[in-house]
């Protein structure tokens, strides 16, 4: 399905079976001279389908596109890429610097990046059915030749460098959090922000920590404040609806995160808790009545967003932790109770 939301940019939904997001959205920018995409979808056959038939209806073959650029290197994002560069051998595929050397990474040595991902989910509690189980639940064992085909030829992108595709100006806005190389572009003209899954209509964007060394939340809060500097009419998000007001929904997610860390925060003070045992406590909004009918790969997620508020949380020196048997525990600093922090 394709819908031209403004003069020259269209928005191609294509399915993503299976999961919660519904589909992925998108965009094509065209000019005389340019073709530019901006994400792709999931390397499935009906989601190729939806991909290239809205292409045609918008007037441009697959072979035709000039540019592919990547918001993110999530799978559903960058699934499509070798078949897009099967058909357009010298289409330009851009994806933000960080991400380009984190796709050689899993291209070249997925066994290291597996175990490290491994070590830090097993010290914090998780089960070997989740920690020795990263082949189901890690994109870079399900998609490798995306992450291939990104190691040989995608461009480095920085923040705040420019595209233009016929009187569009896009800028790129690095906004990490979702994924540490996660972008957004702005187009100043039409004051149009096209999102990525940095910003989406009603889904909380995923933040999780799956490396000891990161701090996704404290990026992502930080992006939130820069994204909310924008002048922004409209948002294009890659999966959900169109939506306008894009500050309203920055404050929710601000909301959103500071309720978590304050519930973070509260189940540890009757204890010491490790991440996993804490992320069993959390309420989670999915349609599972109980922890223990989570399925695994939500218990990753929730794993790795309670990874993420504990990292903040460490950071402010609001919580601390100890190690016993090669486990993380987490445990607040003070025992007082302040319900106004
Ligand atoms: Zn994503
Ligand atoms: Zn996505």
């Amino acid at each position: 399905m394709v819908r031209e939301l403004f003069p020259n940019i269209f928005q191609i939904k294509v399915p993503l079976p299976h999961n919660p997001l519904g589909h992925l959205n998108s965009y094509l920018v065209t000019s005389g001279e340019k073709n530019l995409l901006i994400d792709t979808g999931l390397n499935l056959p009906q989601a190729f389908h939806s991909l290239s038939r809205g292409l045609s209806e918008a007037g441009v073959k697959l072979e035709d596109l000039t540019e592919v650029l990547l918001t993110h290197f999530h799978v559903d994002h960058v699934g499509l890429i070798p078949r897009v560069k099967e058909a357009s051998k010298n289409v330009k595929i851009s994806i933000h610097q960080i991400e380009a050397k984190l796709s050689e990474m899993i291209a070249e040595k997925s066994l290291d990046y597996k175990g490290n991902v491994e070590t830090f989910l097993e010290a914090n509690g998780a089960p070997s059915s989740i920690a020795q189980n990263l082949r189901r639940f890690h994109p870079a064992f399900f998609a490798p030749e995306a992450y291939q085909v990104l190691a040989m030829s995608a461009f480095p992108l920085e923040h705040g460098q420019e595209l233009s595709v016929g009187d569009y100006n896009f800028q790129v806005i690095w906004t990490p959090g979702h994924s540490p190389g996660h972008i957004c572009l702005y187009e100043p003209s039409l004051k149009v922000l096209i999102s990525g899954d940095h910003l989406l209509p009603t889904i909380t964007p995923h933040v999780a920590q799956f490396m000891e060394e990161m701090d996704p939340l404290r990026d992502y809060l930080e992006s939130l404040e820069k994204t909310g500097n924008i002048e922004v009419e409209v948002v294009l998000p890659a999966h959900e609806e169109v939506f306008t007001d894009h500050y309203e929904r920055i404050q929710q997610l601000r909301e959103h995160h500071k309720r978590r860390l304050k519930e973070v925060l509260f189940e540890l003070k009757a204890g010491s808790l490790t991440a996993y045992m804490l992320a069993s406590r959390v309420q989670w909004n999915v349609k599972h009545k109980s922890w223990d009918e989570f399925p695994l790969f939500q218990k990753y997620l929730a794993l790795g967003e309670t990874l993420a508020h504990l990292k903040v949380l460490e950071q402010k020196g609001r919580v601390k932790r100890t190690e016993l048997n090669q486990l993380i525990f987490y445990d607040v600093t003070e025992k007082i109770r302040d319900e106004h922090d």
